[in-house]
């Protein structure tokens, strides 16, 4: 840790509670705030060679066309950036923010592997679309024709609202159901609001309900409203309901007290933050302030528990995990991040026990190494003997990943097809399930992946619903 670094960690732990907004309010500015100003973005854009082979292009889930968009920038012809950047992602403001850039197009541009330094994408297809809002240049929505027919989508997060969107424009009447009580799904309840701040997700919300969507929210399918129901109302459904299901940890102590999940610590967090009266933070259970904080796991989930746990004004906060930092699977970009904040990564530590009589005072860890590669090609954590010590721990999250509700029993439908992890099998040229008309995009077919993938799906989904629901319409048409 350099100095600065450190001093800053120090400064936040022994600071008043002024202090410590005023240093939210800085990192916030830092990290989601920091638009370019139209110097900047036309110069970073004008970075990029226009090197014929767009990499970027290819490894962008909704292949982009950035090369255009980013000579556009450059030359000062924002608004004609903005229409070649909307043109193929519904979001782009939002993916400007949170995509895991490094692993997507700016860790193939040709300019950061010829060592460099890549072109800063995803800032400037945040600063376009930014802009695009601030000058009205995003415009409503407008339908191409209005059909008749309707479509039902389960699940408000970026998979079903990028679905949404495109059924409106095509004329269908659109009506999304969703067990929260705000659109969005994770983009509201999981993601912290210092990476995507919520007010950019309302407004993209308002928009669709201006557009003609019709939201249902705080209504759970399977349990308020039947799935069977669902599918006699409309001419389509699509299932976007994401993966929720914490993987939990077998060990003696871990029915302790202050032990928590982390998209419920998140969640709170998040609530908090948009101004909700929340009672699990106001009592202290899900409040890391003046807290040891152990976080275990070393996904993306995590860093984003470990940083929120920071800017909670947390005592300490430490992340364990098994592999070593190589073999992480978050971003090194988030780990970085947290590094510089004054996290403590535990790397090769696997929980073995948590220490307490009725709530959590420490983690018992066991040491680990790496031993040969199992069948995926990662090297396999291997415990090494006698080897274990003991960390103070007030709060714990668990931030070990998530499976899928099992959705042929919520739905009481045992005829919905799933994978052997439970999710949601379709034929993946058409996106439908074997049940007719029934299609699923996002988290519930991939397993937990990415905002730009769902929001990709649920584009492909709706022209597919389109084509099933117009082919549908022509056989009936020929049979009367
Ligand atoms: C903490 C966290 C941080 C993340 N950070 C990032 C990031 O920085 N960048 C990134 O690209 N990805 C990130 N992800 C992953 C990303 O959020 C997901 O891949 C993405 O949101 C999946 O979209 P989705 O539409 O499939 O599902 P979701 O966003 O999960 O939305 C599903 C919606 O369905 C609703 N629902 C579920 N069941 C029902 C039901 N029975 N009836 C009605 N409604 C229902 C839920 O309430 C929810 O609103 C993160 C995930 C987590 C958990
Ligand atoms: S959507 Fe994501 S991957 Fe694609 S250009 Fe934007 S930031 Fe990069």
């Amino acid at each position: 840790m350099t100095t600065k670094n450190m001093l800053k960690f120090v400064t936040r732990a022994q600071a008043t509670p002024d202090k410590r907004k005023a240093d939210d309010r800085r990192r916030d500015f830092d990290e989601i705030y920091a638009s370019y100003s139209p110097t900047q973005a036309s110069s970073q854009a004008g970075r990029c060679s226009q090197c014929g082979v767009p990499f970027c292009q290819v490894h962008c889930p909704l292949h982009n066309n950035i090369p255009d968009w980013l000579m556009l920038t450059a030359e000062g012809r924002l608004e004609e950036a903005y229409e070649v950047s909307s043109a193929t992602n519904t979001f782009p403001e939002i993916c400007g923010r949170i995509c895991p850039q490094d692993r997507l197009c700016e860790g193939n541009c040709v300019i950061e592997q010829s060592g460099h330094g890549t072109v800063t994408i995803g800032s400037v297809e945040k600063y376009i679309t930014d802009t695009a809002w601030a000058e009205g240049w995003v415009k409503p929505i407008r339908a191409s024709q209005e059909r008749g027919q309707s479509v039902g989508i389960i699940g408000a997060g970026p998979g079903g609202l990028a679905a949404a969107e495109a059924l409106r424009r095509k004329g269908y009447i659109v009506h999304v159901y969703d067990s929260y009580d705000r659109a969005g799904g994770l983009l509201v309840y999981g993601i912290p609001g210092f990476k995507l701040e919520k007010h950019i997700v309302q407004r993209r919300a308002d928009w669709l309900a201006e557009g003609g969507v019709h939201f249902h929210l705080g209504v759970r399918v399977g349990q308020d409203l039947s799935f069977a129901d669902l599918r006699e109302r409309h001419d389509a459904v699509l299932i976007a309901t994401g993966v929720y299901k914490a993987r939990d940890i077998q060990a003696p102590g871990s029915g302790l007290g202050n032990i928590v999940p982390a998209l419920e610590y998140l969640t709170v967090s998040n609530r908090t933050g948009l101004g909700d009266k929340v009672a699990a933070y106001e009592d202290g259970s899900l409040n890391a302030a003046g807290k040891h904080v152990v976080v275990i796991g070393g996904g993306d989930t995590a860093m984003d528990c470990v940083r929120t746990a920071i800017r909670q004004g947390a005592a300490s906060v430490k992340c364990l995990y098994r592999r070593d930092k190589a073999n992480m699977p978050g971003s090194q970009r988030e780990v970085a991040n947290a590094e510089e904040e004054g996290v403590e990564f535990v790397w090769l530590a696997a929980p073995e026990a948590f220490l307490g009589d009725d709530v959590v005072s420490a983690v018992r860890v066991q040491r680990m190494r790496l031993g040969p590669a199992d069948a995926s090609g990662r090297r396999m954590p291997q415990p090494i003997e006698g080897a274990s010590e003991n960390h103070p721990a007030d709060l714990v999250i668990k931030a070990l990943g998530f499976d899928p509700e099992d959705l042929p029993a919520l739905f009481g439908e045992p005829a919905l097809p799933v994978t052997r992890w439970g999710t949601v099998k379709i034929d993946h040229a058409s996106k439908m399930t074997a049940l007719p008309g029934v299609f699923a995009v996002g988290d519930i077919v991939r397993g937990a992946s990415l905002v730009v993938w769902a929001v990709r799906d649920g584009r492909d989904a709706a022209e597919m619903m389109h084509r099933y629901i117009q082919a549908n319409q022509g056989q009936a048409r020929a049979a009367e």
